[in-house]
């Protein structure tokens, strides 16, 4: 459903925004919401810019919920940001108020909208071109992390239900082979297999948290790099955005789907599965980055727990893409035959290199946990 210029004047309308409208463009490249550029000029003072945003209905079905998890931890974020002394209007996304004063807009066909002040002299990075980005991210990732660290995570909706439950994943996928809807089971025996070799990993964090030996944290749930502001000045990580997706959660998660898919040596629909591994150079600079950012807050086990949150997650993305492609592709779109199943192959292929490198993995996390333990947060200066 496209936006006309008679909807886009009457939210525009709704917002508080201050001075003269002297453009409004399409922005940014994200998938999920609409994103516009507004620029306004005020009196001889200058311009401001604002991010104008209609969000996604189809994926979000709660959108009110999901922007009361937005203003809870945009607030807490700024305390924290104003009592370290940083800059609360460009280290966190600041809403701006409709003139009801509520921090959204519904339009007359009954879309959301929500507006953020622009971050300037910043910018979002689609692709990791060097691994100082990849860092920066982990850095702005943690730094997240940690300055949520005592935000109350079970107040948080889940905006996605289930989104991270792996045992649910699993049964889904269960159904799935059972259904076989597609007649595709037979072609797919091997990847089967594999899930069901690793059955266990699905219930391991499940097992931890009811014990009481992890906590539950905010996460963000899409660690992309695209989602990080790097200012343009210092090539430093500025700013953490796209909140829609945060929710109560852990911090292996966050830390998991980053190395997924951020330290893979190949695409994520790589055919060729001989150039599928996990760089371990990459992983311990996400590593290296993320608990720095974190700066102390997560306990001795969930470090502990890094390398293994980067494998379920690997597991549980490539299951899903199992699935997928046993009920026909109807949740990830596809691009050619077969995708969802070449999907599958990278996400498992990761896994089992993983499992080889496991020592090695396990082996960085414990230097870098023990570093921190004996000398906190200096020792990464
Ligand atoms: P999506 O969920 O569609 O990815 P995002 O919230 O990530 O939506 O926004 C899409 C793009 O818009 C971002 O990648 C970024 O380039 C830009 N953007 C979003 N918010 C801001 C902001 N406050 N300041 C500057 N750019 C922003
Ligand atoms: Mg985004
Ligand atoms: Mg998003």
């Amino acid at each position: 459903n496209k936006i006309s210029k008679e909807e886009l004047e009457e939210v525009i309308n709704e917002f508080q925004y201050e001075g003269k409208l002297v453009f409004i463009k399409p922005y940014g490249s994200g998938h999920i919401n609409d994103t516009f550029l507004l620029k306004y000029e005020i009196g001889y003072m200058g311009s401001l810019n604002v991010i104008l945003q209609r969000m996604n209905r189809e994926i979000f079905e709660k959108p009110v919920e999901l922007m009361e998890n937005v203003i809870g931890v945009t607030e807490h974020l700024k305390k924290k940001i104003v009592e370290m002394g940083g800059d609360p209007e460009r280290e966190t996304l600041n809403l701006i108020p409709a003139k009801n004063g509520k921090k959204y807009v519904i339009d007359s066909q009954g879309e959301y909208w929500r507006s953020y002040i622009y971050i300037t002299d910043a910018t979002s990075y689609d692709k990791v071109e060097k691994p100082e980005d990849f860092y920066e991210s982990a850095v702005a990732f943690g730094k997240f992390q940690g300055l949520l660290s005592d935000y109350p995570a079970e107040s948080l909706h889940d905006t996605i239900r289930g989104f991270h439950d792996t045992k649910a994943r699993f049964l889904a996928f269960q159904n799935a082979v059972e259904k076989d809807i597609c007649g595709r089971k037979a072609s797919v025996k091997k990847e089967i297999e594999f899930v069901l070799e690793h059955e266990k990993l699905t219930t391991v964090f499940d097992t931890l948290i009811r014990k009481g030996e992890i906590p539950l944290r905010v996460t963000h749930n899409d660690t992309k790099l695209n989602n990080v502001m790097i200012d343009d000045k210092t090539g430093k990580g500025l700013c953490v955005i796209d909140l829609d997706t945060i929710m109560p959660g852990l911090a292996m998660n966050d830390f998991g789907d980053s190395i997924r898919f951020g330290a893979s040596t190949a695409a994520e629909d790589e055919i060729d599965l001989t150039k599928v591994s996990c760089d371990m150079n990459l992983y311990e600079i996400y590593l290296r980055g993320f608990l720095k950012g974190c700066n102390g807050k997560l306990t001795s086990k969930e470090m502990e727990l890094l390398p293994f949150g980067a494998k379920v997650m690997t597991f549980e993305c490539g299951m899903r893409f199992l699935t997928d492609y046993l009920e026909g592709d109807h949740y990830f779109k596809i691009h050619r035959e077969n995708h969802n199943l070449d999907r599958c192959r990278t996400q498992f292929k990761l896994v089992e290199d993983m499992e080889n490198k496991w020592e090695i993995m396990q082996k960085i996390t414990e230097k870098y946990r023990r570093m921190y333990k004996q000398e906190k947060s200096d020792y990464f200066g």
